[in-house]
């Protein structure tokens, strides 16, 4: 989008018929950047709006849980007031083109910074580092870790890396997809599916809000270092925002807003929190 730029700096007919094609294909319809944007005092987030203690849309219309607080905070240090931050719901399959059409101006979503994602966007981070785990019905006695998923259909998410680590590595696994993890959810309170994979905290999270429905079993079997994602290629607010991530961290905002939300519904331990990977 910085090629409007160009626009104004004048080029000639041809350039202009293929600027505006490509400017016509950009979802906030502006050329600013995020650092920009927050200038104006003005931010559009996406964040998951059905994951309990992590980010989630309340009947309210209000917005809660730990990657709100991590984005509230980020903003703050960008210059922009709560009431400057559009939530916008960033699914984990679309998180990429999201990003890449301008339609956000950073992610965060329990967004694992992975090699293939970042060759469309860059993040900054990690602020959280979490681990695949799975999600059984309280009664459930057969699943009892990655070890017992055999012949089983376990649910995942479009575009997620727990659902491309059962499609890997698990090929005796029966993977079924959905957009949501929400919907996954009512495919193991149906019997659709015999359990649902992500990352631990994401499971804690939806096992505390039904007591005694749901358990999470086994260990963590995979890492997942939570990033922001942005625009790639956007140095000044990457660095922008991996600063506001250690502020955060160093002035114990961090550690407060993890207890307030996950940690608390969960009754999960506050960990330590990650380094900065400034890549
Ligand atoms: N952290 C994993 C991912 O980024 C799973 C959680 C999610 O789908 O948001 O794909």
């Amino acid at each position: 989008m910085r090629i409007n730029r160009a626009l104004r700096l004048g080029v000639g007919a041809i350039a202009l018929a293929l600027i505006a094609a490509t400017t016509a294909a950009c979802g906030s319809g502006d050329d600013k950047t995020t650092l920009e944007h927050a200038e104006e005092g003005k931010l559009t987030i996406g964040i998951k709006f059905d994951q309990p203690g992590l980010g989630q849309r309340n009947t309210d219309g209000t917005y809660s849980g730990f990657d709100v607080e991590v984005a509230k905070y980020v903003a703050g240090k960008l210059g922009v007031a709560p009431d400057g931050i559009t939530f916008k719901e960033a699914p984990s399959a679309q998180r990429e083109t999201l990003i890449e059409n301008g339609q956000v101006d950073f992610i965060v979503a329990t967004y694992s910074i992975t090699d293939q994602r970042k060759e469309k966007i860059d993040f900054a981070g990690p602020y959280y580092v979490a681990g695949q785990s799975l999600l059984v019905k309280a009664g459930n006695t057969d699943i009892t870790g990655p070890g017992s998923i055999a012949g089983k259909t376990v649910c995942s998410v479009k575009g997620s890396t727990p659902a491309q680590n059962i499609e890997k590595n698990y090929p005796d696994t029966q993977l079924q997809t959905y957009d949501t993890y929400s919907l996954c959810l009512e495919g193991l309170n149906s019997g659709a599916v015999d359990a649902v994979t992500t990352d631990d905290i994401i499971l804690a999270g939806y096992a505390s809000q039904s007591p005694g429905r749901y358990k999470v079993v086994g260990e963590r079997f995979t890492t997942e270092n939570y990033g922001i994602g942005l625009m790639r290629g956007d140095q000044e607010s990457r660095d922008r925002i991996n600063d506001a991530i250690e502020e955060m961290i160093a002035e114990g905002v961090w550690n407060k807003a993890f207890q307030d939300s996950v940690g608390r519904a969960a009754n999960y331990q506050t960990p330590e929190a990650p380094k900065v990977d400034r890549y």
